[in-house]
């Protein structure tokens, strides 16, 4: 018996997306959106897409979760084949999107509910998360009276307390406030460096996927398809004093050069269409 220790990134894959690509078709416009994308998650690893705004990475989610059906390409979950299925992954969109109408609690056992846990024990479940994200006080509250960083923490637990073991985070601090977003960033680094979930997370944000990931894919502009791919070196658990580490310095201007070509190009073609 060989007891290697455990790292995430020698461990099995949890997620294998092969050679997506998706065009949107309306009329007579065509837009490729995905053009061949693969790229893996494996058990327990943290993964970020960074990519210009407009890319594809969305829609690339949408396929993940079987809203959207590629037009080409697979997708694989623990090597099970889960293309144009939906139910397998757990899914926290770009806006909270939380039911008004549900209580705080009720909201964040919606996946247990759906999935036919007994109430009782959703319920005992989601106070101790709510608890743990400091939001004991608001479990029977609604969500519009709470502020966007909450209501983002909810769906966030919402995500996590379900039994699915991918989660997709889809820029879920992108409507926060520059202090907010850092706490949010704090919080989700621990949260998830205790619980090791699988996931796939999509930024805009360089600073905050080299604070969070353990692999880095970079994307072009549309179509999209991954440029660059960075294994982040720094070992966990992090503190958010990485950030005034050389190396991270030196990543981050390192990303952000490759990104802003990315965008560059994505304008010139812009500016091109639009001459034609
Ligand atoms: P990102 O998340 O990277 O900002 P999206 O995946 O949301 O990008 O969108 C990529 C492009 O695809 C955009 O130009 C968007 O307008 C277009 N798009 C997204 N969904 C659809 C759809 N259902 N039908 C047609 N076009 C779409
Ligand atoms: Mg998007």
């Amino acid at each position: 018996m060989h007891n290697h220790p455990r790292s995430p990134v020698s461990a099995s894959l949890a997620l294998d997306i092969q050679d997506i690509s998706k065009t949107f078709k309306q009329k007579k416009q065509h837009l490729q959106v995905l053009d061949a994308i693969s790229l893996q998650v494996h058990t327990g690893e943290f993964v970020s897409i960074v990519g210009p705004s407009g890319s594809g990475k969305s829609t690339l989610f949408h396929i993940i979760g079987g809203l959207t059906a590629p037009d080409h390409g697979s997708i694989r979950l623990h090597d099970q084949d889960i293309t144009g299925q939906k139910g397998h992954i757990s899914y926290v969109p770009q806006q909270p999107a939380l039911f008004p109408w549900r209580t705080i609690e009720d909201n964040v056992i919606l996946a247990l509910e759906v999935a036919g846990v007994p109430l009782k024990e959703a319920r005992q479940e989601a106070a101790q998360w709510l608890e743990r994200a400091g939001l004991a006080d608001f479990r029977q509250a609604y969500p519009q009276t709470l502020s966007g960083g909450m209501q983002q923490r909810v769906a966030f637990l919402r995500g996590l307390i379900s039994r699915q073991e991918l989660m997709l985070l889809d820029e879920p601090f992108s409507a926060l406030d520059a202090f907010t977003r850092s706490d949010m960033q704090r919080w989700l680094l621990d949260i998830w460096e205790e619980n090791r979930r699988s996931v796939l997370f999509i930024t805009h944000n360089i600073e905050e996927a080299l604070l969070l990931s353990d692999t880095i894919y970079l994307f072009s502009s549309r179509p999209a398809r991954p440029i660059h791919q960075l294994h982040v070196p720094f070992s966990r658990p992090r503190s958010e004093d990485i950030i005034e580490d050389p190396e991270f310095r030196k990543l981050k201007k390192q990303l952000s050069h490759l990104m802003r070509e990315e965008q560059q190009k994505g304008m010139d073609f812009g500016r091109l269409e639009g001459n034609l």
